[in-house]
C-alpha cells in the first residue's frame, strides 16, 4: 500500500511504485545480501577510527572531490587481485556500485536510449533504468542460466542499445561469464550502433563484477581487457568480498573517456572524507579484509555438494553452478514463499529472488551454515 499522499507532484511513472529493498529483519542468521560475514578484525577497525580521526580536523572543508588517493588504492588493489594496473584517470569511485551503476546510467542513457540485459539478472537494473528514463530490454539466458551469447549479440543488432549490462558472475544465479563470451560480445558492441546516435558510436559494455573475487582462482577478470577496450566499463565494489558493505564503496574501472563521461553527472563531492578515510583505511587490511574468501568458496562448494543431496517432493533439489558467495537452489519449489516463511521461523533469513520455483542462499559463517542446513532440512520434509 503507497503511503504517498496523492497531492504530491510525484513524477506520473513513478506513481504507483514502491522502494525497492530486501527485508532488513532483525533475525539470528541472516544469509539474503549476499554480504561477507566475517566482521572485521579489531585490528582493522582500529586503523579505521584512527584514520578517520585524522582527518576530523578538514571536516569543515569538503572532500577531495577527485578522492585522487582512493583512485591510488583501488589501483593498487586491481593490480594485486586481476594482475592488471590501472592509472588513477582509469578509475573511478561511488558508494557503493549501485551508486556507480546509476552514474553510469546518467551519463550513457536518458530519453531515447535503451540498455540491454541478460535476465535473470540482478534487480536494480531495471530501476535504474527507470530513474533515468531509460529503456530496458533483456535478452534471456539459457535454462541453466549460461549466457545465450548468440542472442544476445542478435538482441545488440535489433536494440542498438547505448549500454549492454552482465554480470559476472550473474546475480541471483551466481553463474560464471567465461572471458570468451565477454570478448565476443565486447566485439559486437564495438561494431553495433546506437539508436538515435550518429556514426561510429558504438554501445559500452558494462561488466559487474560485484562478487568477481568469488571466482575459480586462476580465472582472469574483465578488468585485463580494459586497455584495449575504450568502449567496456567494469563495476566492482568492496561490499562483498572485501567485507566492507556498511562503508558504501564501488569503483569504476575503465578508458578515461567513459570516466571523464561519469565524472560530468556525478554529485559534486559524492564521496564524503569519512567514507574516502575509512576506505583507505580498509586497504591498509587488505589481506585481513579478503582473508576469508577461501574459506567462503569452500563453504559454497560443501554447501552446494549438501543441497544437491536433499529432497523436497521426492525430486533431489538443483543448485546453479556459482562463482559467488551464494547459491541458487530448488528448481522445482512449487511453494517457495512457504519454505522462506518456515525458514525465517526458525531464525533463518534467506531471499525469495529469482525465477519461480528458486531460492537464495548466501554463505555465512559455519555456525550459520548449520543452522540453516538444519532449519532446511527439517523445513522441506513438512512443507506440503
Ligand atoms: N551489483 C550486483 C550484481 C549486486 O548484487 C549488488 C549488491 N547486491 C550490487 C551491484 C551493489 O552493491 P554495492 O552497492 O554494495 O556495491
Amino acid at each position: 500500500m503507497s503511503t504517498i499522499p496523492s497531492n504530491l507532484p510525484l513524477r506520473n511513472d513513478l506513481i504507483g511504485e514502491e522502494p525497492y529493498g530486501a527485508p532488513q529483519l532483525d533475525v539470528p542468521v541472516c544469509l539474503n545480501v549476499n554480504e561477507n560475514p566475517y566482521a572485521p578484525d579489531p585490528a582493522v577497525c582500529d586503523t579505521i577510527a584512527k584514520r578517520v580521526r585524522e582527518i576530523a580536523p578538514t571536516l569543515n572543508r569538503y572532500p577531495d572531490r577527485e578522492h585522487i588517493e582512493l583512485r591510488k588504492a583501488f589501483s593498487d588493489y586491481l593490480a594485486r587481485e586481476s594482475g592488471t594496473r590501472l592509472d588513477v584517470d582509469e578509475l573511478w569511485g561511488a558508494n557503493g556500485s549501485n551508486e556507480i551503476m546509476l552514474q553510469l546510467f546518467q551519463a550513457f542513457g536518458g530519453p531515447g536510449r535503451t540498455a540491454l540485459g541478460a535476465d535473470p539478472t540482478y534487480s536494480m537494473y531495471p530501476e535504474y533504468a527507470r530513474d533515468t528514463f531509460t529503456g530496458w530490454k533483456l535478452a534471456h539466458r539459457n535454462p541453466d542460466f549460461t549466457l545465450n551469447v548468440e542472442k544476445v549479440i542478435e538482441a545488440i543488432n535489433e536494440v542498438k542499445p547505448s549500454m549492454v549490462l552482465l554480470t559476472s558472475p550473474n546475480n541471483p544465479t551466481g553463474t560464471p561469464l567465461p572471458m570468451e563470451d565477454i570478448e565476443r560480445i565486447l566485439a559486437a558492441c564495438e561494431t553495433a550502433e546506437v539508436a538515435g546516435a550518429g556514426e561510429g558510436v558504438h554501445p559500452i559494455l558494462v561488466i559487474d563484477e560485484a562478487y568477481v573475487e568469488f571466482r575459480k582462482p586462476g580465472t582472469p577478470s574483465a578488468v585485463s581487457l580494459i586497455k584495449d577496450h575504450p568502449n567496456l566499463a567494469v563495476s566492482r565494489t568492496m561490499s562483498k568480498a572485501f567485507a566492507f558493505a556498511g562503508a558504501r564503496v564501488g569503483y569504476l574501472a575503465a578508458n578515461k573517456g567513459i570516466i571523464d563521461c561519469v565524472r560530468i553527472v556525478r554529485m559534486p563531492y559524492h564521496l564524503s572524507a569519512v567514507t574516502q578515510a575509512a576506505a583507505l583505511a580498509a586497504f591498509e587490511h587488505t589481506d585481513e579484509q579478503l582473508s576469508r574468501v577461501e574459506h567462503l568458496r569452500e563453504t559454497r562448494e560443501a554447501t552446494a555438494a549438501w543441497l544437491k543431496q536433499q529432497t523436497y517432493k521426492g525430486q533431489p533439489l538443483e543448485v546453479a553452478e556459482s562463482g559467488s558467495n551464494f547459491l541458487l537452489f530448488g528448481g522445482h519449489f512449487d511453494k517457495r514463499d512457504a519454505i522462506f516463511d518456515e525458514l525465517l521461523k526458525r531464525g533463518v533469513l534467506i531471499r525469495v529472488v529469482g525465477p519461480d520455483g528458486w531460492l537464495r542462499v548466501c554463505m555465512g559463517t559455519d555456525e550459520e551454515m548449520e543452522t540453516f542446513r538444519n532449519a532446511l532440512a527439517e523445513v522441506l520434509r513438512i512443507v506440503e
